[in-house]
């Protein structure tokens, strides 16, 4: 927990122009070029970022596999690994109330959940993967009497990691922690939208004793050093989080360069499906809010499409009407506020937009839909449509912002059909009091996870992994380690 006064104590930190970490040294861009970090907050300048070039880049992937080959890292002993992650941890938890402010100035988040969700969950993340590295090992095959099969698992050398400005500590550590558990060296690229506490981050790797190269931060837009990494002919990997036209230009970087192993989580359209059978609908409508509107929205999985029963269509709207209706949007440094600002200026643009075009193809507004305090920072109502059919815009495309859309349905199969019917696929959730159709919803509905009677559960010992086009490959859980490692063969001869 953190009180207001320690908030207050933090919040007007000045921050200093950053610069981005290469080969151990904290360096401007090499033409000196800077971009403007602007809080959510108030719309006001922050600081500055330093902005890679091309040359950066490559001196980042350069340092990271000369470090890899020279095994400082790659070929520690695995409780020396483990120390250091440990101590990243350590350090990650007793800075966590600074970190949770500065990363709320950044991107918008709450604090509250900011807390929790970005230095609470980044420490547990490397705690986690920390104690795998002397757990996961090869295996031997069975062979013919004279023979032995060792599969080693290898690292693969240089892990690019390419990151959202939602939840940046989080999903950074999502990609880091692994890909350093299996003895890779990374360049990180976080968001230009919220880099802070990511920079913060390899401040603390450094004081917890990671050698020099093994982490590296390069910052800016993504046209440019984004561009750069998933062009680049000597990064073995891309782990990648945000959105499916990115992903899509990684694809084709990637066949243009070194056709280089990637990993993409991307959006979602998750539905959220309420049976007449539920148990206690009070309760779902008050986590089917939640599961839209805490972080305006900005969370990959988040519950965007609610599906319902017709029977109970107008009752459990009005529910969710009123458990909408208390929420405090704001000052995401305000412990009395529950919903912080949208990180940009051109994502509210964005969402309001859903909005207008969701009006026009003859969607109900039932409540919201409104920029708040214009002027003053970037905040929206929490917004809730009625009569959204299957074919509009906001059934099929993701918001990423506080809107959620409510279609009905009258028989499971529909549900099905309705859950299934967009091109993405990385959660779901499900209400019903009804054994049996639980499960057979859970073995029909094509997404990573699916919630029964919640939604938005999670665990670093879980996956999180899309299907469709909201990715491939799994962040969290010890499968995670697999993407970053390469299976070797010894066949020999007895
Ligand atoms: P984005 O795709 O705009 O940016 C993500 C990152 O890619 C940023 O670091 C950006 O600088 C970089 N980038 C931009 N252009 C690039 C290019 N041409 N080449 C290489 N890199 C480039 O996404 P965003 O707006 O930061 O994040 C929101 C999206 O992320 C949403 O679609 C959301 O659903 C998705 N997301 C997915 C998950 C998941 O686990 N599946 C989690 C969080 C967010």
């Amino acid at each position: 927990m953190i009180t207001q006064e320690e908030i207050n104590a933090l919040r007007h930190k000045v921050i200093a122009p950053q610069k981005m970490l290469i080969d151990g040294q904290w360096v401007d861009a090499s033409d000196g070029g800077t971009v403007d970090v602007v809080s959510p907050i108030d719309g006001k300048k922050l600081t500055t970022l330093a902005a890679a070039t091309v040359e950066d880049v490559d001196r980042a992937v350069l340092a990271a596999r000369k470090v890899f080959e020279r095994g400082d890292w790659s070929r520690m002993a695995p409780q020396g690994r483990m120390k250091i992650m440990h101590k990243i941890a350590d350090l990650i938890a007793d800075n966590a109330k600074e970190m949770a402010v500065l990363g709320a100035r950044d991107n918008g988040t709450e604090i509250g959940m900011a807390i929790k969700a970005e230095p609470g969950s980044a420490a547990g993340t490397f705690r986690f993967y920390a104690e795998a590295i002397d757990k996961v090992y090869g295996e031997i095959a069975p062979t013919a009497d004279n023979q032995l099969a060792l599969i080693h698992r290898e690292p693969v050398g240089v892990v690019g990691a390419i990151v959202p400005w939602n939840f940046p500590m989080m999903i950074g550590a999502w990609k880091i922690a692994p890909a350093l558990a299996a003895g890779n060296s990374v360049v990180l690229k976080p968001s230009e939208a919220a880099s802070l506490n990511l920079l913060r981050l390899a401040e603390i790797c450094q004081e917890a004793g990671l050698p020099d190269g093994v982490l590296n931060v390069i910052t800016g837009s993504g046209s440019m050093a984004g561009e750069a990494m998933g062009l680049h002919h000597d990064i073995d990997i891309i782990g990648f989080t945000g959105s499916g036209g990115v992903g899509r230009r990684l694809m084709d970087y990637a066949a243009r360069s070194n056709m280089k192993r990637l990993y993409l989580e991307l959006g979602g359209k998750s539905p959220n499906i309420i049976f007449a059978d539920a148990a206690d609908l009070d309760h779902a409508a008050k986590v089917s809010a939640a599961g839209i509107f805490r972080n305006s929205g900005e969370v990959c999985v988040a519950g965007s499409r609610i599906l319902v029963e017709r029977t109970i269509h107008d009752a459990f709207v009005e529910k969710l009407r009123a458990e909408t209706a208390k929420y405090k949007v704001g000052d995401p440094l305000d412990l009395g506020n529950n919903i912080g600002a949208i990180t940009t200026a051109q994502q509210l643009e964005g969402d309001l937009a859903f909005v207008e075009r969701a009006q026009k193809e003859g969607g109900t507004l039932v409540t919201g839909g409104k920029q708040l305090n214009a002027g003053q920072g970037y905040y929206m109502e929490p917004t809730i449509f009625t009569d959204i059919k299957p074919n509009m815009d906001l059934f099929q495309n993701e918001v990423f912002g506080p809107v959620v859309s409510v279609t009905p349905f009258d028989t499971e199969e529909e549900a099905v059909a309705l859950a299934n019917g967009t091109d993405f696929g990385l959660a779901a959730g499900v209400w019903t009091s009804n054994l049996s159709r639980a499960h057979r919803m859970v073995r029909n509905i094509k997404s990573g996870v699916v919630h029964v009677n919640t939604y938005g559960g999670a665990g670093n010992n879980v996956p999180l992994a899309g299907m469709k086009q909201s990715g491939n490959g799994a962040d969290k859980s010890l499968h995670a380690i697999e993407k970053y490692e390469n299976l070797k063969t010894a066949w020999i001869q007895l």
